[in-house]
């Protein structure tokens, strides 16, 4: 009894039969489970791959058909004996990589944990499962079945947790993006946490009209954070293009300084541009989200900053404070700063 005994006629029947039945009745007969991720494609069909095979198996003279227990490998080696020798072609389906957001909020599990892995039973995996499938940055159909299931979502900790300095033991398999967010959790819990629930909250609230912000992957815009396309960032940027506040924001700079220029380095559009450039400034929310909570905007919480000054504050992550970036200009720019 072997996978090499299995021929590409026997293969072919087995798709007669699931082609007869259809799929859910197929899996159902035969007592297969949905592939995870190796499809056999024929005539512009998809065909789960362990199940055909089980079922092409007991087309064999004197062979039985096989059951999930039957296998010895896994899909991946079913598959290659499908393609390598049997000459089908094969579609491997797999689930869209974790986001940095993703990455967060499983992070944010593991450090409520006290840096322990969580199992798929665990209720918080369970509902973090759900939450990610409601998120909308993966679009469904580049999902699998699979798809941030409670096991993938318990795989995750794993991935975190084994990485986490204290532990001991060989570490599992993790993402370059899934060490960085643990670093940033390691050092500053605190304010990953309160990422993590501005993210949980934004989540739940669904998906926003993002048409007015740039595209996160233009390239103009080739810093990593906007290309990771975070949904605390957008959302930091819708904030940031709120017309009612930032009207209000320029009004009372205008009122107060008698005109409306860079609050960073003075740069003033009207002066350089003339009339076109009469009022033109762009705001720049001092505070994060995780500070503030997702709902409150206070224009004063709003600064001034021409567009070469606000692109560099955002340009990477961590993002600079206003007066980081005056002192990065103060010490590098050759000329004295203009007084706003
Ligand atoms: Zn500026
Ligand atoms: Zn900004």
């Amino acid at each position: 009894m072997a996978l090499t005994d299995i021929t590409r006629q026997a293969v072919l029947e087995a798709m007669a039969e699931f082609d007869r039945l259809g799929r859910d009745a197929f899996l159902d007969t035969y007592k297969f489970g949905r592939a995870l991720s190796y499809f056999v494609e024929h005539g512009g069909r998809f065909y789960d791959s362990k199940a055909l095979a089980g079922y092409a198996h007991g087309q064999i003279p004197g062979q039985r058909r096989w059951t999930t227990d039957d296998f010895t490998g896994g899909e991946k080696s079913v598959a290659r004996h499908l393609r390598d020798r049997l000459g089908f072609s094969m579609q491997v389906r797999k689930n869209p990589d974790w986001s940095r957001d993703e990455l967060i909020l499983a992070c944010d599990l593991v450090y409520a944990n006290n840096w322990h892995e969580l199992r798929a039973e665990y209720p918080e995996v369970i509902e973090l499962s759900a939450l990610l499938g409601r998120y909308w940055a993966h679009p469904v159909d580049q999902r699998t079945e699979t798809f941030r299931n409670p096991n993938s979502v318990g795989r995750k900790t794993t991935d975190i947790a084994t990485h986490h300095p204290d532990y001991r033991g060989t570490p599992t398999r993790g993402g370059k993006l899934d060490l960085e967010v643990l670093a940033e959790f390691l050092a500053n819990p605190e304010e990953m946490h309160r990422q993590a629930m501005v993210l949980r909250a934004a989540i739940l609230a669904g998906p926003f009209d993002e048409t007015w912000i740039p595209d996160p992957t233009d390239p103009d815009l080739d810093d990593a954070s906007a290309q990771e396309g975070g949904l605390l960032e957008r959302l930091h940027l819708r904030r940031e293009r709120d017309r009612g506040i930032r009207n209000k924001a320029v009004k009372a700079h205008k009122r107060k300084h008698g005109h409306v220029a860079c609050e960073a380095c003075g740069f003033n559009f009207a002066v350089a541009y003339g009339p076109r450039g009469e009022d033109y400034i762009e705001c720049h929310h001092k505070v994060s989200l995780s500070e503030s909570g997702a709902t409150t905007t206070k224009f004063s919480d709003f600064v001034l900053l021409c567009s070469n000054c606000h692109r560099m504050i955002h340009r990477s992550r961590p993002w600079l404070t206003l007066d980081q970036l005056i002192e990065l200009l103060a010490t590098r720019w050759p000329s004295p700063r203009p007084t706003p």
